[in-house]
């Protein structure tokens, strides 16, 4: 029986075989991991080009886990994704987020609101009790559906385009404002993006990043700028970090910035420390 368990053993590539043993003991990390509350949402800070100020934060969660330390989200997202448990994920996710956004709102007053902006991953947009619960926590944390902004991926969206359509609009009656993410490196169609009722788009960090480099790369976001407002959105850039990235997306008309020129994803503490900052100055 040894012989027969090391034979077995050799059928899997030893590479292959760590992967699967890795993955599969992730996910039971995972599921342990929601309810031992391991995990945690920094927040980065949406500033506008044209004030220099914070007009709201996206949350981004962070796995603190006691064995392996922080697990990026990019790893473990899809993963939770793929076992159905981003949906209980999710709901801990809008909720620590309103949560979040009500203490500030309350103690930081600004007109209008600070918003808080939550990625959706493409299982929680097409979870049928997803307008229900968003609901209902605006009720428990006493939120205006316009501080909430959604963020779906470009991928998501155009991945089934009229079932993304008629959730959008479902969004949309509790005024919650939406967001098409990581604009740019999915592969839209122009023919649908009007269709879709958002408010914001956000150029990915990629093309950011090379604005610089390259004519092609500064003319895309020069295009995509002016796509948006065409379209009446308005454009988040993604990934800013360097002033002259910051100068040049200003002088190109786009509204709002995010990125390490400004701040790091940061835990709650910090970023209110950055709000204390902005509102006692
Ligand atoms: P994303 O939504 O595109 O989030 C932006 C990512 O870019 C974040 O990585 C952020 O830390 C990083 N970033 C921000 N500014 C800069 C910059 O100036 N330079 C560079 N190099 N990177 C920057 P993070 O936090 O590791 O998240 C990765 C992805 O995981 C997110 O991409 C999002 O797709 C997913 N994710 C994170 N939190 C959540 C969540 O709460 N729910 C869902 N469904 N997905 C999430
Ligand atoms: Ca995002
Ligand atoms: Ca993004
Ligand atoms: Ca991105």
């Amino acid at each position: 029986a040894k012989d027969l368990g090391k034979g077995r053993h050799e059928v899997f590539a030893t590479g292959m075989h760590t992967q699967i043993v890795k993955r599969f003991q992730l996910e039971i990390d995972l599921h342990r991991a929601i309810e031992q509350q391991e995990f945690e949402l920094y927040y980065q800070s949406i500033v506008s080009l044209t004030t220099a100020r914070i007009v709201g934060f996206e949350a981004l969660v962070r796995w603190n886990n006691p064995q392996y330390g922080f697990v990026s989200p990019a790893e473990f997202i899809p993963l939770a994704e793929e076992t159905g448990l981003i949906i209980p994920l999710g709901q801990w996710i809008l909720q620590a987020a309103c949560q979040q956004l009500a203490v500030w709102q309350a103690q930081f007053p600004t007109n209008p609101p600070l918003m808080m902006s939550i990625n959706l991953s493409g299982h929680q947009l097409t979870q049928c009790d997803l307008v229900d619960y968003i609901e209902q926590t605006l009720q428990e944390t006493g939120l205006n559906g316009e501080s909430l902004k959604l963020e779906i991926t470009e991928t998501v969206a155009m991945n089934d385009v009229e079932t993304a359509i008629s959730i959008m609009l479902r969004l949309r009656t509790l005024n919650l404002r939406l967001s098409i993410d990581d604009f740019g490196t999915g592969y839209s169609s122009l023919s649908y993006l009007h269709r879709f009722p958002v408010n914001t788009l956000k150029i990915d960090r990629s093309f950011v990043s090379r604005m610089e480099d390259t004519d092609e790369d500064a003319a895309i976001v020069q295009t995509i700028i002016m796509l948006s407002h065409a379209l009446g959105m308005d454009v988040v850039a993604e990934g800013v970090e360097t002033a002259a990235q910051q100068a040049k997306l200003h002088s190109l008309g786009c509204e709002y910035g995010q990125g390490y020129f400004f701040s790091k994803p940061v835990d709650s503490k910090t970023a209110t420390a950055l709000l204390d900052k902005q509102f006692n100055n």
